[in-house]
């Protein structure tokens, strides 16, 4: 008893920390800070103003006072006016992503510094295709993207090989596209340079990085060099052809290696020059954003050759379906350029096994099969944070559970744990980094893997074939040169960089507002029994998925149902009153929310079964091809909870927006089974 008022007290006083250190970071659902933000905004929008004086103060203002006063002038302005303030009418049907009732999408309130940074940022418009249109911040970006490989455990000084590198990007997609990009530049690159070897009969002797003899390796031995190597590789036989041939010579052939690149001439062109090496595929988990579908699309390899691994009952990447999926590719001599890993699902918040991923590589690499291993963290990878101390080590799993009920399980540690061992990483700053969208990052591991990258011509290698800290930072400012996008908005980085700066990635910074969301998961999942009380005899609610974080499906059948399909039409009127589109006036909604379907062909029968038992429905209406004009279904309908708002569970007059949301439903629900 004692014991437990002491308990108490203490969760007191650590809300209380918590709520204090949590007031000054964002606007606020009721625009609490509205005189900080719009101080600081003054502040710097005039500062700005002054700045444009006092570039060249001798020339003579353009913009006359006469001119001000013109009819043409006050047109202008009028109709400007009539237009801004049309829109900021139509702006008041966005979603209210800043209110703690938005539970829907990936998306939640501004952090005050990368708000302001990215508004203040645009008066300037710094252009980060080169430094030539960034001087000022190109180098923020950089430092954005060392910042964040330094929280998933990559090496970023540049003393040491490999280091790190990254950049921001559009989002997620963008950053997920731009790895496979770097994948196939990397691994291509010896069949090419092997077949042009050939060509002209020239022996490179023993390398001290490949095992190979590049003249009598077959494609798929030089595809499955890995990537460390293939980046070794390249520079010592470039070095090797400059001290053997003359200048003009080593220009031509290396020349000639670029031409021969699946870069230069297409897949149908590379495919002819190699006529027994087959398409390479990409593995990903079932659960993978559709962004990997359009990225196969792009690139031309197909999105046939996206491979779906399985997932167990936690939604994770099965890691016995991967190295059977690997098998299968060994067995028919299919590359594999890639195997993603997804920290963070968007539909379930699931953690794949990544130190998992990283084994099956060690153990495939033995028997001639390598493949690159990218993590689409765009949804979890600040998640990443929590498990940084400030100097950079990793906390122990015991030292993460004292902020935890449940999290993190050992799965989901370990999976962290082996971030570092990834080749690259895509993750979003504008999710669960807090800034505003447009706002995406790509991360290697080995920033050699530019190397493989310039957009220039090939007579220029021995220039670029000078691998000090000088040549990179050169390359780095030409940055449009080696990413996807060209012009792209300087304030994006300028946001997440002062973000960063104002709250670095670590435990006791970022990994604070982190912690919060995983603990608004922990607080849902573990007072789903009032819910579930509240709807006692009325209708069943459960948690398909035991979540690894912060993202919470829920399906719920009306007692005495028994057909999925009843289930889902009733889940679906559900989703109705929380729904956000054109059509639907935010007045009229309570609370905001969203929805996904689990397929049947995703789960395993035994899960499946599983599932209709704890719903009460029957399992033959869960099928894989559905009867026409039955009550069957291939999917099941759910209510998904983005828990990324860092108030839901701050305690407010005894109660806290999840437990208000929990009454909402339970009240939804009644009155849904009264209509019916
Ligand atoms: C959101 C998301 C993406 C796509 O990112 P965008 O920023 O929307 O382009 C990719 N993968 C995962 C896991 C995501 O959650």
């Amino acid at each position: 008893m004692m014991q437990d008022v002491h308990q108490q007290a203490n969760q007191k006083d650590a809300d209380l920390d918590f709520r204090r250190w949590l007031s000054p970071l964002f606007l606020g659902s009721y625009a609490e800070n509205d005189d900080l933000l719009e101080k600081i905004v003054v502040e710097l929008l005039r500062d700005h103003m002054y700045w444009r004086r006092n570039v060249h103060p001798e020339d003579p203002p353009l913009i006359s006072m006469l001119d001000q006063h013109s009819d043409e002038y006050l047109n202008f302005v009028a109709d400007m006016k009539r237009e801004l303030h049309g829109l900021s009418a139509r702006l008041k049907n966005t979603a209210p992503f800043f209110n703690p009732r938005y539970i829907g999408h990936m998306a939640s309130d501004l952090l005050l510094p990368g708000l302001i940074a990215q508004l203040v940022t645009t008066l300037y418009n710094p252009n980060h295709v080169t430094d030539e249109a960034a001087p000022a911040t190109l180098r923020l970006e950089l430092d954005v993207g060392l910042q964040l490989a330094g929280m998933f455990g990559y090496n970023t000084d540049e003393r040491h090989q490999p280091c790190a590198w990254g950049h921001v990007t559009s989002g997620g997609t963008l950053a997920n596209d731009e790895s496979l990009w770097y994948f196939r530049a990397v691994r291509y690159w010896p069949l090419a340079a092997a077949a042009v070897l050939r060509e002209t009969g020239l022996e490179p002797g023993p390398l001290r990085h490949c095992p190979l003899d590049l003249l009598a390796a077959s494609d798929w031995q030089l595809f499955n060099l890995g990537i460390d190597r293939v980046i070794g590789l390249r520079r010592e036989l470039l070095t090797l052809l400059r001290q053997r041939l003359s200048q003009d010579d080593a220009r031509v052939l290396a020349a000639r290696i670029e031409s021969q690149r699946v870069e230069a001439l297409g897949m149908a062109g590379f495919q002819q020059a190699h006529p027994g090496f087959n398409t390479p595929c990409v593995m990903v988990p079932d659960s993978a954003h559709y962004s990997w579908a359009k990225a196969l699309k792009l690139l031309g390899f197909g999105s046939a050759n996206l491979v779906s691994v399985a997932v167990t009952e936690h939604m994770r990447m099965d890691a016995a379906a991967l190295d059977q999926a690997l098998a299968d590719a060994a067995a028919q001599q299919r590359p594999v350029l890639a195997v993603i890993g997804v920290l963070g699902t968007t539909e379930f918040g699931a953690i794949d096994p990544i130190d998992k991923l990283v084994t099956a590589r060690r153990r495939w690499r033995e028997r001639g099969l390598d493949f690159a291993i990218h993590i689409d963290a765009a949804w979890g990878g600040y998640l990443a944070s929590m498990f940084r101390q400030p100097d950079g080590a990793m906390l122990s799993r015991e030292q993460m559970l004292q902020d935890f009920r449940h999290f993190p399980s050992p799965q989901v540690y370990q999976a962290f744990a082996a971030l570092r061992h990834a080749d690259s990483i895509t993750v979003d700053p504008h999710k669960l980094g807090f800034v505003p969208f447009g706002c995406g990052a790509y991360l290697a591991r080995n920033r050699g893997m530019t190397d493989f990258i310039s957009q220039r011509a090939a007579y220029v290698f021995d220039v670029e074939d000078d691998h000090t800290e000088v040549e990179y930072q050169r390359r780095f400012h030409n940055l449009g040169q080696y990413i996807l996008e060209g012009s792209k908005p300087g304030a994006a980085a300028a946001a997440a960089w002062v973000t960063h700066k104002v709250l670095p990635l670590d435990h006791d910074h970022f990994g604070r507002l982190c912690a919060q969301t995983v603990r608004n998961g922990e607080y849902f999942f573990d007072h789903l029994q009032e819910l579930r009380s509240a709807l006692h005899g009325m209708a069943r609610v459960i948690i398909p998925f035991e979540p690894d974080t912060n993202l919470v499906c829920l399906a719920i059948n009306p007692e005495g149902n028994r057909s999925l399909g009843a289930m889902n039409r009733f889940g679906r009127a559900l989703y109705e009153q929380m729904r956000v589109g054109t059509s639907v006036d935010m007045h009229t909604r309570a609370w905001f929310g969203s929805r996904t379907l689990v397929h049947r062909s995703a789960l395993a029968d035994a899960v499946a079964t599983r599932l209709m038992q704890e719903l009460g429905l029957d399992p033959a209406s869960f099928s894989l091809e559905p009867r026409p004009g039955s009550d069957q279904a291939d999917s099941i309908f759910l209510l998904r909870h983005t828990l990324m708002n860092p108030w839901l569970a701050v305690s407010t007059g005894g109660s806290n927006h999840l437990d208000r949301y929990c009454a909402y439903l339970a009240e939804l629900v009644r009155q849904q089974l009264q209509r019916q």
